[in-house]
């Protein structure tokens, strides 16, 4: 049977912190455990949000049902970083979840100082319903791939087989059961057929391309590296060999220097012109601890631009952005990468999964996207496999595509 040894397959791939690069995969058990409010609800409307902190998206949800915890009104508002600011400087945070309109999700929610939500651990905190013939089915987004850009027909495309859809309601029944104290087995995985691919964000805001006009002009970027003096989590020296990756690949026409930071860069607080590398999530940014036991969010790229001092999500209008081969592309003004608090466990003792961490967010900052590509090293899951800094040809194909390199 099939169906059944997928689903078998599937619980022991969940059974496991399997290794993933921006994330590991958390378990539903850790994420239900870690939130303090779970709740079925509907997109009402979204904005940018109405502070001078980091651009950040409130998503305005009808509450239709309250899995876990309590929570006050019908309506929350959950505040997702990245978006544009009220200067129209924007933030383009790679793994954070978008809503479309009318859309129904399930979330893991911890609440914020300031009365909104935050999702745990990004986009594996964010379920979204999908309706397949009789089926309502929750899944997440977690490969990002429609907005990515091109591959090389004749590629393996992942299955998302990491990350299995689940039945809706039973999923929550099972969540509800749970925080009763109940123990119900966890009967809710489904096998995902052929097409049912997530597709969710944000319609206004996709497809955006980033690149960094710097390399054009024989200019290098300079990083600031936050790194403990003795070689701790996510060194120097990983730092070295995951700028050197996309150097050799670009025929170095890529050339990313590293600097030891005075102190501290503002990271994801505000657009400081500093390109940081900040350990440990020292600015709180990313809701939910990654815990070698149970898995999560390890580490998250960003990438600042100007949107022409607008906060409406139209990025396509021209004059805002530059063309580069016919294509649009906005401006990189500055990109920064934060490790998760907690995921030191995971770097310490693992250099070649530390290599593999940092470039990939290193190819965030240089704007790329997530991949579907198996090999790719832009793919969501770390393959955690000893590959290091190695990439895959997709990657450089990508990257030809975005510097104008020949292969
Ligand atoms: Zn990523």
């Amino acid at each position: 049977m099939r169906a059944t040894s997928s689903i078998v397959f599937l619980l022991a791939l969940l059974a496991l912190p399997a290794g993933a690069t921006t994330f590991t995969m958390i378990s539903d058990s850790a994420l239900a455990d870690q939130a303090a409010l779970i709740v079925q609800a509907t997109v009402l409307a979204s904005e940018p949000a109405p502070i001078a902190g980091p651009p950040s998206t409130d998503y305005f949800f009808q509450v239709e049902r309250v899995v876990k915890g309590y929570v006050a009104g019908s309506t929350i508002v959950v505040r997702v970083l990245g978006g544009i600011g009220t200067d129209g400087i924007g933030l383009r945070i790679w793994g954070a979840p978008s809503f479309r309109q009318g859309e129904r999700s399930l979330l893991f929610l911890e609440p914020r100082g300031d009365g909104t939500y935050a999702i745990l651990h990004l986009m594996l905190g964010a379920f979204h319903e999908l309706q397949r013939g009789d089926s309502r089915l929750a899944l997440r987004n977690l490969s990002e791939t429609v907005e990515a850009l091109s591959v090389t027909a004749g590629e393996t495309l992942e299955e998302d087989l990491l990350d299995g859809p689940r039945d809706f309601e039973a999923f929550v029944e099972w969540l509800s059961a749970r925080d009763r104290g109940e123990a119900l087995r966890a009967d809710y995985l489904l096998r995902l057929g052929d097409g049912d691919m997530p597709v969710s964000g944000d319609p206004r805001c996709t497809g955006l391309n980033f690149r960094w006009s710097a390399f054009d002009r024989a200019k290098s970027v300079q990083w600031s590296l936050d790194i403990p003096r003795k070689r701790g989590p996510a060194g120097r020296g990983f730092f070295d060999e995951a700028r050197s990756a996309w150097s050799r690949a670009s025929e170095s026409r890529i050339q990313l220097t590293a600097t030891r930071a005075a102190g501290p860069g503002a990271g994801f607080g505000s657009a400081d012109g500093v390109n940081a590398l900040l350990l440990g999530d020292p600015g709180d940014q990313v809701a939910g601890e990654f815990l070698c036991s149970a898995g999560g969010i390890l580490s998250l790229a960003g990438v600042w631009f100007d949107n022409g001092r607008s906060q409406e999500c139209h990025f396509v209008e021209p004059g805002v952005k530059g063309t580069f081969r016919d294509q649009l592309f906005l401006e990189i003004l500055e990109a920064d990468i934060v490790t998760n608090d907690g995921s030191a466990c995971f770097f310490v003792s693992n250099p070649s999964g530390e290599a593999e961490v940092l470039t990939h967010e290193l190819g965030h900052t240089l704007g790329l996207s997530h991949s579907g590509v198996v090999d790719s090293i832009m793919r969501g899951p770390v393959h955690d496999d000893g590959r290091g800094a190695a990439l895959d040809p997709s990657d450089r194909a990508v990257l030809g595509q975005l510097y104008d390199i020949s292969e």
